[in-house]
Order: structure tokens, then C-alpha cells, then sequence
């Protein structure tokens, strides 16, 4: 390997992928799952302590790769416990991650790409518009360095039980990186959460999601929204490109692959937009008897938006007409709102590639029609 070569980052790397490494070098197979047991459940970085390998092994995986964690750039503790951190990732930029404490579990919330191009009306991400996507070792990285910054739980387990890929991206638009940290996530080798603590929320990415089911079939959640497509066209422009039909089509799909699994729709309450009790009714129709649950989610604003949190006697109005019915529907907790950490808050810092929904084109200037309150 020639000196200025980049070194091969370990990290991100699934275990059928470190196989074929090993498999390269002409290594034993089993040198994959003690990699792997290193690196995620010891935490170890340096590959000099890895003292099961052989000295040789050290030093060819010293010489030409490399165990590289992103860069924590800042932390922020709320004060309901919440913690975000922001990353660093290249050229200036960063994304954010996010820690919710609950009784019982701890969720990460990681990105999967710096900023979104997918343009969703009510988000600060998409906002920002898009700059690319994250490796697999940003991905992953962001849980490692969450468990080695927070205190184990009680019973000796690290802080992070549960991840749900609902931060800054579209996941399934970067499919390719996504996946191998999804099987990183859920390997015995590695983190060893079970697919129910590892949510993928997608807008919709409907090739994406019946690939999905194939290949490596965790929790999703559905950002769904709107009950038709004339109002989910504006707010979430991807609908124009995989419609509600066929968007729902994929979500049965998925769910009949894997018994006994829901699909969560999560929809966020913008006030006067699509939080009326015609609303509720409307997505009923489409998600009753059906492996469906709904999370609705208050909206959370962000400087720029011209939309509004529904009060919180809409919220409950809605829920409660859906629960009447025979839905199963929570309503999302804010959290973390004072550090800016809430869903739909994320933001980081993204040199845009694409284009700057509040540079040129202020938000809203999509027609949508916003009751006023
Ligand atoms: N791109 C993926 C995952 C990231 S967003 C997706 O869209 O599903 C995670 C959730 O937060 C999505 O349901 C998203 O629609 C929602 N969200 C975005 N902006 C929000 C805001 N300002 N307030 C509340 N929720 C928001
Ligand atoms: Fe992207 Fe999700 Fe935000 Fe839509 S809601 S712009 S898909 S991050």
C-alpha cells in the first residue's frame, strides 16, 4: 500500500463485509467476530490492545486501516435529560444526534445524512437542503460515541437500548450506508439490540422500503402526515413521486413479511393544516384493520416556518376520535425543546448543494392553506 493511500476504516463495516476483508488478506473468518466484539462491545479503538490477534495481524491492520469515531464537536444536556450532541463532518458541516432518557430504555436518534433533500414543509432539516450522505462509520459512529460518553445503565448495559434513524436525512435515500448499520446494530457480534429497538422513519421511499424487507427487516415508521394526497403532495413533495396508495401498499408488504409487526405512521400536528377531526376520519379509512399505529407528533417550530403547533386540545381531540374508532394512537412527548434537540428541530450546519428553502423561497410559498388560530 502506497503511503499517501487513505486507510481503510473499520468502522461501519457489517460483518459479511469484514468477512470478505479478512477473506482478501487470507485471515481466518472467525477474525470477523473478534473485530467486531473489539470494537462495539469493548469499546476498544486501538487496535494494539486487540490482544486475541496476532502481532502480524496488528500490524497490517495498523499499517493500512483504521478505527476512525466523528468528531463530537459540542454536547448540550437538557434540562429533561435529554442530551445532543453535534458532529462534525466535513468542510465545516455537522449533524446532530440525540439521547431521550426514558424509565426503562434510552433511545438514540442519529442522522443519516447532512441535511435532506426531500423538502418536507414543516422540517428544519429540509430546510437546509441537502449536501450528502453520511458513511456508515458516521452512522454507527454517532452510537458508539453515545455509549462511551453516557453512564452504563443500572444493570451494567450500555446507555443506548434502543435507535431510531429519525434524525437529520431520509434514511432509505441513503440506503446503501444505512443498511450494513442496521446489521451492525442488531448483530449478537456487535450492539445486539433486537429489531424491535431499532426504528427506520422513512417519508417514503417505496423501492427502498420492499428492498428493506429483504434485507435486513427492522421497526419502521412511516411519516405519513396527511390522510389524502392532494394535502400530503404539499407537505411532503415525495408523495408526487410514490402516492399514498402505493406508499401503503409497501408499508402492508412489510408488515406481512414479519408476524406480529406494525407499522408505526407518524404524523405531525401542524394547526389548520391537517389536524381537523375530518382529518382523523380520513385516516381511519386508511389505516383501519390494518397493522397500523398512529404517533402523532406536536410540531415543533423552527426559525423561518410559517407553520403552527396544533393546541393541545386538538392533539387530543384527534387522538381521541382515533382511539374511538379502534386505532391505536399515542401522541409523541416533546423532549430536549430547550436545546433545540425536539423532532423536526435538527438542524446541524449544511453548506446546501441543492438549493435554500429560507434563502430564495420563503417556507410556505407552497400555497398550503394555514387557518389562522
Ligand atoms: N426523514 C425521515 C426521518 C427523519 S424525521 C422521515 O421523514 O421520516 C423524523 C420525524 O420527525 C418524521 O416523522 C418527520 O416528519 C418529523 N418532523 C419533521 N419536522 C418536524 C417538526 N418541525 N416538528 C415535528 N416533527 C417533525
Ligand atoms: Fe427529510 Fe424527513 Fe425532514 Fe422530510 S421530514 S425533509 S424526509 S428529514
Amino acid at each position: 500500500m502506497s503511503a499517501t493511500a487513505a486507510k481503510t476504516n473499520l468502522l461501519g463495516m457489517s460483518q459479511d463485509m469484514l468477512e470478505q476483508f479478512f477473506a482478501d488478506w487470507q485471515e481466518k473468518p472467525f477474525r470477523t467476530r473478534q473485530i467486531m466484539q473489539w470494537i462495539y462491545q469493548r469499546g476498544v479503538v486501538d487496535i494494539d490492545e486487540m490482544t486475541d490477534l496476532s502481532k502480524k495481524l496488528r500490524a497490517r491492520l495498523a499499517a493500512e486501516t483504521e478505527i476512525r469515531l466523528p468528531e463530537a464537536l459540542s454536547r448540550f444536556d437538557s434540562a429533561d435529560g435529554t442530551v445532543k450532541w453535534l458532529f462534525a463532518t466535513d468542510c465545516g458541516q455537522a449533524i446532530e444526534t440525540v439521547f431521550i432518557p426514558e424509565p426503562g430504555r434510552g433511545t438514540l436518534c442519529i442522522s443519516s445524512q447532512v441535511g435532506c433533500a426531500l423538502d418536507c414543509a414543516f422540517c428544519a432539516t429540509g430546510a437546509q437542503g441537502f449536501n450528502r450522505n453520511l458513511t456508515s462509520a458516521e452512522i454507527i459512529g454517532q452510537v458508539f460515541v453515545a455509549n462511551q460518553e453516557l453512564p452504563r445503565r443500572d444493570n451494567g448495559d450500555p446507555a443506548v437500548t434502543n435507535v431510531v434513524l429519525m434524525g437529520m436525512g431520509e434514511p432509505l435515500a441513503n440506503y446503501r450506508n444505512v443498511v450494513p448499520v442496521l446489521k451492525l446494530l442488531i448483530s449478537d457480534w456487535s450492539f445486539g439490540l433486537s429489531r424491535r429497538r431499532v426504528t427506520v422513519s422513512t417519508s417514503g421511499i417505496v423501492p427502498h422500503m420492499n428492498k428493506l424487507a429483504d434485507d435486513c427487516n427492522v421497526s419502521l415508521a412511516v411519516s405519513l402526515h396527511a390522510p389524502n394526497d392532494a394535502l400530503r403532495d404539499q407537505i411532503v413533495p415525495i408523495n408526487k413521486l410514490h402516492p399514498i396508495a402505493s406508499l401503503l401498499d409497501a408499508c402492508w408488504a412489510y408488515a406481512a413479511k414479519h408476524a406480529n409487526r406494525f407499522i408505526t405512521f407518524e404524523y405531525v400536528m401542524l394547526r389548520g393544516v391537517n389536524d381537523s377531526l375530518a382529518h382523523a376520519d380520513e385516516l381511519y379509512e386508511l389505516l383501519n384493520n390494518k397493522p397500523a399505529k398512529v404517533n402523532l407528533i406536536p410540531f415543533n417550530p423552527f426559525p423561518g416556518t410559517v407553520f403552527k403547533r396544533s393546541s393541545a386540545a386538538t392533539i387530543r381531540h384527534f387522538q381521541d376520535r382515533l382511539r374511538q374508532r379502534g386505532l391505536v394512537a399515542t401522541t409523541r412527548r416533546t423532549r430536549g425543546d430547550d436545546i433545540d434537540a425536539a423532532c423536526g428541530q435538527l438542524a446541524g450546519d449544511v453548506a446546501n448543494r441543492v438549493r435554500n428553502r429560507l434563502g430564495d423561497k420563503k417556507i410556505g410559498d407552497r400555497n398550503i392553506k394555514v387557518a389562522s388560530a
